[in-house]
C-alpha cells in the first residue's frame, strides 16, 4: 500500500481492528481482515454457516435472523455448507464481507446485539463447509512435476510434452473429499512390483500426502470462460491434502492416469479464506519460457503469496515440520487451471474444487510430498525424534497449515487458514469383511 492510499483510509473505519481482543493478537489467523467462512455446530445443535473472527466463530444464520445482514435470508445461513449463499452472486459475496467487516470492526455500534452469537472456537464441531459438487486435481506445480518426472521418466524427459502449454488434471471424486480431522485408512489395492511377474492386492506400502490448494468455484459456466471471467468466479480457497498411495498408483495409472491411487481421501481445511481477504497479496505466475496461448495468457497477478508448511507427528509425538514452501511456486493460477476445465464448453459447478496439484519449491526442504523428500524412498528423511519416513506409518498425523503475511493499514496481518489434519489409520484385516 502506498503512503498515500494508507492516508486516504485514516478517516475511514478500520478494516484491521475489531473490537474482539482475540481478533487484534499479532499471530492471530483469523483477524478483521480475514474473516473465512465455516459451517460449525455448537454441541447437540445442527450445522450452520459461520464466519471465524479471532477464537470465535459467529453464528451468520443468527446475525440474518436479527436483521443485521441486510436483504440476506437466515435461510441461507441455515443450511450445513456455503452452497446456497456462493449462488447469491458476487454482489452478495462483497456485501457480506463489507457489512461483517462493519459489525465486527472497531468502531461498530452492534457489538452488543452480536456477542450473543460468537461461540468459543474450540467449542465447536467443524464441518465440511461446501457440498462439493465436482472434485477435479491438477499438476500446476513445476518443481513437483519435475521431481516426480525425473524420478519415472530420467531428467531429460521429466516435464511431459504437453506440459508448458497448459494445465492438465483428471477428475477426481466429490465423495472422497472430507474436512480436516478424519481419520483416513490405509487402502488396500492392486500393487505390482517391478520383479513379480503378477500383480497382487495387499494394503499400500508407499502411502503419501500431496501438500496443495484448493479453490472453490462459485459461480457456474456454462461456455468456455476468460482467465478474467475465471478469477471472478473463485470464491475463496483451502489447504488440501492428496493423500497418494504411490505403489497403487504405479500400477494403475497408464494410460489414463491416477484412479484409486487418488480415490481414499482427499481433506481440505475447515474455513474457506475469501479470493477477497487474499487480494493484498496477489502475485504473479513464474516466468514462462514459452509463451501460452492467448485465451491462457496472464491478465494480471493471479497467484498468491502464502506461507505453505507440512507437520509430521508420529502416534504420541511432537510434530516435525518436513516441508516449509509457498502457494506461489505454482506455474498456472487456479484461474488458469480452471480456463482449461472450462475450455471444451465442460459446465462448471457451483461448490466445484480444484486441487493445485502438489507445490513444491526448488530446495530439498520446500518438496511438497514424501515421493519427492525422499527421492522415491532412497533418501529417508529424519524426524525430530530420529525415527525415519520414506512413506506414512500408521498412526502418523499430518498437519498443513497456511499463511499470507503483510502489513494492511500499517499493521503486521496474518492471513491463515486453520488447520488441514488428518491421522494414518492402518489398513483393514480384511478389506471385504463386514
Ligand atoms: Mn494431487
Amino acid at each position: 500500500m502506498t503512503e498515500a492510499d494508507s492516508t486516504a483510509t485514516q478517516a475511514n473505519p478500520s478494516v484491521v481492528l475489531s473490537w474482539l481482543d482475540s481478533a487484534n493478537a499479532e499471530a492471530c489467523e483469523f483477524p478483521l481482515a480475514n474473516l473465512p467462512y465455516g459451517v460449525f455446530s455448537p454441541a447437540g445443535e445442527r450445522p450452520r454457516c459461520g464466519v471465524a473472527i479471532g477464537d470465535a466463530v459467529l453464528d451468520c444464520q443468527a446475525l440474518a435472523s436479527i436483521g443485521l445482514l441486510g436483504q440476506l435470508d437466515a435461510s441461507v445461513f441455515a443450511k450445513p455448507t456455503w452452497n446456497a449463499f456462493m449462488a447469491e452472486g458476487t454482489n452478495a459475496w462483497q456485501a457480506l464481507r463489507a457489512r461483517l467487516t462493519e459489525l465486527l470492526g472497531a468502531d461498530s455500534v452492534n457489538r452488543a446485539r452480536i456477542e450473543p452469537h460468537l461461540y468459543d472456537r474450540r467449542a465447536v464441531e467443524l464441518h465440511l463447509p461446501i457440498r462439493v459438487a465436482e472434485y477435479t486435481d491438477f499438476y500446476a506445480g513445476r518443481h513437483h512435476a519435475t521431481n516426480v518426472g525425473t524420478m519415472f521418466r530420467g531428467a531429460e524427459n521429466a516435464l511431459p510434452p504437453n506440459w508448458l502449454h497448459m494445465p492438465i488434471g483428471y477428475n477426481g471424486r466429490a465423495s472422497s473429499v472430507v474436512v480436516s480431522g478424519t481419520s483416513v485408512r490405509r487402502p488396500w489395492g492392486q500393487l505390482k512390483s517391478p520383479d513379480q511377474p503378477l500383480p497382487a492386492f495387499m494394503p499400500s506400502r508407499r502411502f503419501d500426502l500431496e501438500l496443495e490448494m484448493g479453490a472453490i468455484v462459485g459461480k457456474a459456466s456454462e461456455r468456455p470462460v476468460t482467465v478474467d471471467e475465471a478469477d471472478a468466479m473463485i470464491f475463496g480457497y483451502v489447504l488440501l491434502n492428496d493423500w497418494s498411495a504411490r505403489d497403487i498408483q504405479a500400477w494403475e495409472y497408464q494410460p489414463l492416469g491416477p484412479f484409486q491411487a487418488k480415490a481414499t481421501a482427499t481433506t481440505i481445511s475447515p474455513w474457506i479464506v475469501t479470493s477477497a481477504a487474499l487480494a493484498p497479496f496477489r502475485v504473479p505466475t513464474p516466468a514462462r519460457e514459452v509463451e501460452l496461448l492467448p485465451h491462457l495468457r496472464d491478465t494480471s497477478p493471479m497467484l498468491y503469496d502464502i506461507d505453505l508448511e507440512v507437520g509430521l507427528a508420529p502416534s504420541a509425538q511432537a510434530s516435525t515440520t518436513i516441508t516449509r514452501t509457498n502457494y506461489r511456486e505454482l506455474y498456472y493460477s487456479a484461474a488458469q487451471q480452471l480456463v482449461q476445465h472450462a475450455s471444451s464448453g465442460c459446465p462448471m459447478r457451483i461448490g466445484d474444487l480444484l486441487g493445485s496439484g502438489t507445490i513444491s519449491g526448488p530446495a530439498r526442504h520446500q518438496r511438497g510430498s514424501l515421493l519427492e523428500l525422499s527421492w522415491g524412498g532412497k533418501e529417508p528423511l529424519t524426524l525430530d525424534s530420529g525415527e525415519q519416513r520414506s512413506f506414512l506409518e500408521d498412526g502418523d498425523t499430518l498437519t498443513l497449515h497456511g499463511r499470507a503475511q503483510g502489513n494492511i493499514e500499517g499493521r503486521k496481518v496474518v492471513i491463515g487458514f486453520g488447520e488441514c489434519a488428518g491421522t494414518l489409520l492402518p489398513a483393514l484385516t480384511d478389506p471385504f469383511g463386514g
